[in-house]
């Protein structure tokens, strides 16, 4: 099958200008990145701050043109402007703050408008709205007004009108970032169900290392590079280099890592609390002292 997204040489340049708008300087926030995506993939994206993945994000979904290089979305060049549309229908964006999303008075209203920008018929959309919502765990909320909603649940309504343009990949770009643990639960628990449910490839970003073990594959962007990439397990085995790249391990991880340092035999890459406490569990019924 082709890839659902495919990059080559992806480079793109801000210009910075000073107030009178001479131009100061140019910063490149992505620096020739070559990617392959392929449909049904979960792919999380890492990176501290600055290190390009938005401005790779909103390639992807052609609100950015490349400097240099080439993106394609299901086959189509994202800098042909016939094919924007298409492309904004395959490949849809939810964003950190669902307050700037949400634009409807009732929530189903909301999940409506896109499909109803496009000319679905007025049946069809309620069929879509009805499917989104349902997908993310909201229908019973579809009466309701979005002011009056928590952000996680905000936010599971933004993807909800993604959904209704039935796209074939989401890019969710620190969805999270601004939710209660709670929230942050939900939405991960919604975005997991498009994926597996709905093979929908996703693409995420976040700065919540935990939120990536249930994705194929981690990649990890430093200055507009991928500076890493693998499944969450290679990536999370190489403590150290995460740490020069400035990203938190999650905390079973670290706490193994450390164990490890210590003498223990456990294995590279534990990810949850779970996984290490089993392995401990063996190593103690193997008779090994726990504590050096
Ligand atoms: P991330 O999402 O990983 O935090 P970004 O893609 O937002 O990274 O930013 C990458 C680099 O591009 C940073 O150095 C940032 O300062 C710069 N940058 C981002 N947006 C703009 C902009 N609108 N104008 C100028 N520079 C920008
Ligand atoms: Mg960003």
């Amino acid at each position: 099958m082709p890839n659902i997204i495919k990059t080559r040489n992806l480079t793109y340049e801000y210009i910075r200008r000073d107030e009178e708008g001479n131009v100061e300087g140019i910063t490149t926030a992505v620096d020739h990145v070559s990617l392959d995506i392929r449909p049904g993939e979960f792919i999380a994206i890492l990176g501290h701050n600055g290190s390009g993945k938005s401005t790779l994000a909103k390639h992807i979904n052609a609100i950015l043109n490349p400097t240099e290089g080439t993106v394609w979305v299901d086959g189509k060049d994202t800098s042909d402007e016939e094919a924007i549309w298409d492309i904004r229908q395959t490949a849809g964006m939810v964003f950190q703050n669902p307050d700037n999303q949400i634009i409807g008075q009732v929530v189903e209203e909301d999940v409506g408008f896109g499909p109803e920008n496009i000319g679905v018929p007025t049946k069809e959309i309620w069929e879509r709205v009805e499917e989104s919502l349902r997908a993310v765990r909201m229908y019973a909320y579809r009466k309701h007004s979005p002011n009056k909603l928590s952000g996680g649940q905000k936010q599971r309504v933004s993807i909800a009108g993604v959904l209704a343009m039935h796209p074939k990949c989401i890019i969710l770009d620190e969805p999270t970032a601004m939710l209660d643990p709670n929230g942050r639960k939900e939405v991960i628990r919604a975005v997991r169900a498009l994926n597996d449910v709905e093979q929908i490839t996703v693409i995420l970003i976040t700065h919540y290392m935990e939120e990536t073990i249930h994705a194929n594959r981690v990649l990890v962007m430093n200055e507009g590079k991928i500076a890493m990439e693998g499944t969450p397990r290679e990536i999370f085995s190489q403590v150290e280099r995460l740490k020069e790249l400035r990203l938190d391990v999650p905390q079973a991880t670290l706490l193994a890592h450390e164990l490890r340092g210590r003498g223990l035999e456990l294995p590279a890459g534990i990810l949850t609390a779970q996984e290490l406490v089993d392995e401990i569990g063996k190593i103690s019924r193997k008779g090994n002292r726990i504590c050096p």
